[in-house]
């Protein structure tokens, strides 16, 4: 990855239901307790695409653009200070998610894995080393597909902070340096098709900008 080098990937993090109006869209009910964690493998992300293959197994497959913090340090039992701390570089990341086979695994109770953690289901873009502090909280973060606006909110709309999200797994799991953290997207999430260009904005950070292929 960009700045200074390749950034070392260690494990994929990611939050859900982190704004309230994407919990909303999504049929949920809003409540900052406790926030739900799922994973991808390291391998799921890939950086700086020209372009994607629309995924195996699945005719729903989702953009949601995230806010992506890379940590450049690690630790447990941290407080949401010293977790913040840890930030040394952030991205515009998508969570691509095949809406279909979470929303079967959601019904069935099982893990979210299928609709989650599959292959290059981690797009991001060029990791811009800086302290969290850095990023203004009234950033917008923002999707386009095909020219067209999709999602648009602040950062400052997230129910949990990066420092209490990143205190919170200090909790549950030894975090160190190599490990990313999507903090999950707001509203306007919707399905892609092959063709599709998605543009992908924070302020302040590179763009995401990729387009779809068809599928492998
Ligand atoms: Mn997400």
């Amino acid at each position: 990855m960009e700045g200074g080098g390749r950034f070392p990937i260690r494990r994929i993090f990611c939050v859900g239901r982190n704004y309230a109006d994407h919990v909303v869209e999504m049929g949920g009910q809003v409540e900052r307790n406790p926030p739900t964690f799922f994973t991808k493998p390291a391998d799921a992300a890939i950086c700086e695409p020209a372009s994607i293959a629309y995924s195996l197994a699945t005719d729903n497959l989702h953009y949601e653009v995230e806010w992506v913090v890379a940590l450049y340090g690690g630790g447990v039992h941290l407080d949401p200070a010293a977790a913040g701390r840890l930030v040394g570089a952030s991205a515009v990341g998508i969570d691509l998610t095949r809406r279909d086979l979470q929303s079967a695994a959601k019904k069935a109770g099982d893990p979210w894995d299928m609709g989650k953690a599959f292959d290059d289901s981690a797009p991001l873009g060029a990791l811009r080393p800086g302290k969290l502090t850095d990023i203004a909280p009234t950033s917008i973060i923002q999707l386009a597909v095909n020219g067209e606006t999709r999602q648009r909110a602040t950062l400052d709309q997230m129910l949990w902070t990066v420092p209490e999200l990143l205190s919170y797994l200090s909790q549950r799991f030894e975090l160190r340096a190599g490990d990313l953290v999507f903090t999950g997207t707001p509203a306007g999430v919707g399905p892609l098709v092959p063709g599709d260009k998605i543009d992908a904005r924070i302020e302040g950070l590179s763009p995401l900008s990729f387009r779809v292929d068809a599928r492998a």
